[in-house]
Parts: structure tokens; C-alpha cells; sequence
């Protein structure tokens, strides 16, 4: 088994350049060297269409660490296309995970994934990676234009839709503002924009790409109350129609989900709509009613 460590410690690296990532999954994807990644199974097929029902029925699965603990187990939930599902635990539940086995970075071990009712193993990477879109907390930009960053969301749109797309996602009037313009470079560690202006570039890559799916990592860190503002409104347009997957900080995006999976230790511990949650009673209640009295508690 040894001679499994480099690659998926590779995995495990391209995984983490993939987190300080992305939107438009494919052309990634495309970066991650190929040996790595078990290839298709013969039968996989090429999908055209996403409707986004999203179905993992007792999934199990271990990282191939040797430990033999499972990382998740027994996963089960649907979520219907257009739904936005929120992932809410501790560092470590297995958030991350979940969502890696979406766009098969990983086949699960045990249990099945469907999506639109065919198995995902069934369909190729690339397919399924297309219909896929990531916003995540480190967006990435690259060394480029503006105009260049968002269109990375997809390659032949033309400049008026990259434009169209900046609109949408509220990045078009600070754009607008830069010396240059959609002309304006921009660099790895942004390029003179603010850590709330790169999410909302990478809201209009998403936009751009058009996903049936949406993983979407929602900021920690602080960002300004008017940025924020827009941030929330374009990535609820972003999400409008679109099955999105949430790992979700924010008591408001939590609360807005139609299903709340609380996840521990590889677990469903709980899940539920936030009013269901709080009828049971339960770990997400206590995590709640906490989080209220210490936003009352700073208020004060
Ligand atoms: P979360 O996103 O909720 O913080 P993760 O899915 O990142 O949780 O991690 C779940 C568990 O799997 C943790 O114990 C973590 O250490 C482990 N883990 C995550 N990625 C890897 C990896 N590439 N190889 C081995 N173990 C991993």
C-alpha cells in the first residue's frame, strides 16, 4: 500500500492549490496531473445536461492514510435541483471532504452518489466537472486582466457577456472605477483589490460558467459591511436555480438553506431546515441559541 503515499499526498497538495481556487472547474482540473487521478471507468459517459438532484445514499469513505478510520460514514441525503444545502460543523467533520466527492476527487468507498438519478462514477470527470462551479474563501485570480479572470469562468464568451456576468455578480461598477478598467492586471496576490472585490470576480466567473452545481466556501474573514452587502446579493443570484452546496459561517446563509446538514466526526449528526433544527432541539440548537447570546452579548 506504501507506494499509494506520493500520489495521494500529490492529491492531497493539488487539492489545497485547487482551495486557494477556482470557478469553471473543468480547466482546473485540467492542471491536476492526470496520472494521479484514477481514470474514467469504460462506461462513463459524456452528460450535456445537469437538472442538479444530488443523492448520496450511505456513502462511506476513508482517506487512504492506513489509520482505516473512515473520514465519512453513512452519508445520506437528496437534495432537489435548485436547493441550497448548507454544511455546518466543526473543522474536521468532514465538510470538505463531502463536497471533494461531488466532482469525484475521490470515488466513495462504500454507498452511492447519483446525480439526476445515474450513478457519478458513470459519468466522465470532465462532465461532471463542467456542470460544476467553486467560489471558494481564497479566491483565485491570476496573473491577467480582469476582463481575462472572469472569462476564465468560460473561454469563448465574448466581452459583453463577461460584462453581462460583472454585473450580475456587482463587480462591474468597481471594475468600472480601476485605472483601466476590464483591462485593469491583476496578479496572484490580487493586484490593488480588495479581498471582497476577488470574490466578486469570482462570483462573475461563476456566473459566467453557467454550473447546474455550486460549491460554494463562504468567507471567514472580515470584509467591509458595503461589499459584503453585495457579495451576499450576487452570490444569491448565483445561486438562484442552481443546487448549491454551502459550507456555510454565516448565521444568515444558514438560516436561508432549505436543508441544513450538521455534520461531526463523519457524521450526519443532524439535518434539517433551521426551524426543524430548532424544534428538535439538539446539537445545532445549542450551537444557535450560543451564537445568539454572544452576538447580543457584542451588541451590548
Ligand atoms: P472540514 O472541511 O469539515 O474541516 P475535512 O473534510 O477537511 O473537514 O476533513 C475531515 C477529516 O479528514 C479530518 O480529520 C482531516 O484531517 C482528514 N483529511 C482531510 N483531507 C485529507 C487528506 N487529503 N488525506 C488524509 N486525511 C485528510
Amino acid at each position: 500500500a506504501r507506494q499509494f503515499t506520493r500520489p495521494l499526498n500529490d492529491l492531497a497538495n493539488q487539492w489545497n492549490t485547487l482551495l486557494s481556487a477556482i470557478a469553471g472547474a473543468e480547466r482546473v482540473f485540467e492542471i491536476l496531473d492526470e496520472s494521479v487521478e484514477a481514470e474514467d471507468e469504460q462506461h462513463a459517459v459524456h452528460v450535456d445536461h445537469i437538472e442538479g438532484a444530488v443523492v448520496f445514499d450511505d456513502v462511506s469513505f476513508a482517506y487512504d492514510t492506513g489509520d482505516g478510520d473512515n473520514t465519512l460514514q453513512h452519508i445520506s441525503f437528496t437534495a432537489e435541483p435548485g436547493e441550497m444545502i448548507a454544511l455546518v460543523g466543526p473543522t474536521g467533520a468532514g465538510k470538505t471532504t463531502l463536497i471533494q466527492l461531488i466532482s469525484r476527487f475521490y470515488n466513495a468507498d462504500q454507498g452511492k452518489i447519483t446525480i439526476d438519478g445515474r450513478d457519478i462514477q458513470s459519468i466522465k470527470r470532465e462532465s461532471l466537472r463542467s456542470h460544476t462551479a467553486f467560489v471558494l474563501q481564497d479566491s483565485f485570480l491570476f496573473e491577467g486582466t480582469v476582463m481575462d479572470n472572469i472569462r476564465y469562468g468560460r473561454l469563448d464568451a465574448t466581452d459583453a457577456e463577461v460584462q453581462d456576468a460583472a454585473r450580475l455578480a456587482n463587480a462591474h461598477s468597481f471594475i468600472e472605477r480601476l485605472p483601466e478598467g476590464y483591462n485593469h492586471r491583476l496578479n496572484r496576490d490580487g493586484g490593488g483589490i480588495s479581498q471582497g472585490q476577488r470574490q466578486l470576480i469570482n462570483i462573475a466567473r461563476a456566473l459566467l460558467a453557467d454550473p447546474s452545481i455550486l460549491v460554494l466556501d463562504e468567507a471567514t474573514s472580515s470584509i467591509d459591511t458595503v461589499t459584503e452587502i453585495k457579495i451576499q446579493e450576487g452570490l444569491q443570484r448565483l445561486m438562484e436555480g442552481r443546487t448549491s452546496f454551502v459550507i456555510a459561517h454565516r448565521l444568515n446563509t444558514i438560516r436561508a438553506a432549505d436543508q441544513i446538514l450538521v455534520l461531526r466526526d463523519g457524521q450526519i449528526l443532524e439535518k434539517g431546515s433551521h426551524d426543524q433544527l430548532l424544534d428538535t432541539g439538539g446539537f445545532y440548537s445549542d450551537l444557535f441559541y450560543s451564537q445568539l447570546h454572544s452576538s447580543d452579548a457584542r451588541q451590548a
